[in-house]
């Protein structure tokens, strides 16, 4: 029986890769707008101030904090309302010793003015006079210029995964283009002689074609731009052929099925073929995934991943999303969502490797149970069926019934 040589845990696989890794893919320019997900290729400096201008942060008056000083029920301050601070304009107005402006929530605080009377604050008195019964201080209530960002302050860092609030911060300085990184390609080749396409009838002994779409969705998922190369059958000359065609459109190639030692696996062999240095890891001690392989083939990182579905997608998780993050020049990792739940069965594993199970989630009290969907590894709706991952830690031999576990949800 073959044998695997180098295991490797699932990190130091990784490790090893990154090791032949340092070109990034380069960058584009996008409209931010359309930038959401996308890693920053560049750091961003502010070019101005924000807010530009003083503006009020309540409805109410615009004074001279000094004229309100001592104010209160009994002993209110009057003040002469001069005029209004409108909305999206520099007020006409100014504000002298005795006086106050009608402000709104962001006006432009007019001159002379240092402070925001809360409405709630004041009575009118007659048209033009009002009463302050509460002191403000200088600059209550109002957001000075800059004080949000001043110009040429570093606002967001190269590497960083642009989220809905940045691109509401870069829209407020006029940022209305970025620098990304371009979503890193990768080439997908779905191997096996009894494929074939979801829109065939397959024949007995056929399967329709999984992976593809699968890896496709997972690459999108995790920012980069899936390049199905198609269905290659176990045909040493053709896998080769769509391994050169993969290399071609691709920044990571990726083989599904044919990674195991058998004599029918041939991707170890195909990879070793058409690029240098070739195979790098041949088994990984995890479970599912055991027979997976890393290569860089001139430059592109490769992967074979097992054929049957869980076991690629799990194998994509730990070892593709972190190569396509690597290539975009992402710099925080990727913090998966994770929620804790309560075990409702034993699952045992071996130590020594990691295991991987999915679980369904039911609320339970004020928290959650984790029930493991168990299937053997060829069953794809062991995915569509359960809403998270477990993982059992390389040197344990199990989980238990009532343990509390953290579930990586989907
Ligand atoms: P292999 O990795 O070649 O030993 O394949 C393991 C199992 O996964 C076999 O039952 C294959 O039929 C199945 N399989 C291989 N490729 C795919 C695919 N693209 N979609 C769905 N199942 C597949
Ligand atoms: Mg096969």
């Amino acid at each position: 029986m073959p044998e695997f040589f180098n295991v490797l845990p699932p990190a130091e696989a990784l490790e090893v890769l990154k090791q032949h890794l340092w070109v990034a893919v380069e960058g584009e320019t996008v409209d931010t707008a359309q930038s959401l997900g996308r890693i920053l290729a560049e750091s961003v400096r502010s070019p101005e101030e924000l807010p530009a201008f003083p503006r009020s942060a309540m409805d109410g008056f615009a004074v001279r904090a000094r004229d309100t000083f001592g104010a209160t029920e009994g002993l209110p301050a009057y003040l002469k309302v001069v005029g209004e601070a409108p909305m999206g304009e520099a007020p006409r107005v100014a504000t002298f010793t005795g006086e106050a402006a009608t402000v709104h929530t962001g006006s432009m605080l007019p001159n002379g003015a240092d402070s925001v009377v809360m409405v709630e604050n004041t009575q009118q008195v007659d048209g033009t006079t009002i009463e302050v019964v509460r002191p403000v201080a200088p600059g209550e209530n109002v957001i000075q210029p800059g004080e949000d960002v001043r110009a040429g302050d570093p606002v967001l860092e190269a590497g960083h995964r642009l989220r809905p609030q940045d691109l509401g911060g870069l829209l407020a300085l006029g940022i209305t283009t970025v620098r990304v990184a371009r979503r890193p390609r990768v080439a997908i080749v779905s191997t096996g002689d009894e494929l074939v396409t979801p829109n065939e009838t397959p024949t007995p002994g056929q399967v329709r074609d999984v992976n593809t779409y699968t890896i496709a969705a997972l690459t999108a998922e995790a920012g980069g731009e899936p390049v199905p190369v198609g269905i290659v059958p176990d045909d040493y000359e053709a896998q080769q052929e769509a391994a050169r065609t993969g290399l071609e459109r691709g920044d990571i190639l990726i083989f599904s099925a044919g990674s195991s030692v058998s004599v029918r696996d041939i991707t170890a062999d195909v990879f070793n073929s058409v690029g240098q240095p070739g195979v790098l890891v041949h088994g990984i001690s995890l479970r599912p995934g055991k027979p997976s392989i890393v290569a860089l083939l001139d430059g592109v990182p490769a992967f074979g991943l097992p054929g049957n579905p869980v076991s690629a997608m799990t194998v994509f998780d730990l070892l593709v999303r972190p190569t396509i993050h690597l290539l975009s020049g992402r710099k925080e990792p990727s913090a998966p969502r994770s929620v804790r739940a309560r075990l409702t069965r034993d699952v045992a594993s071996a130590p020594g490797r990691e295991d991987y199970f999915q679980v369904r989630l039911t609320p339970d009290g004020d928290g959650l149970s984790a029930d493991p969907v168990f299937g053997k590894s060829n069953l794809i709706y062991t995915l569509v069926r359960s809403h998270g991952t477990v993982k059992i830690p390389m040197e344990s031999a199990g989980l238990y019934a009532g343990q509390e576990v953290s579930v990586v949800v989907y």
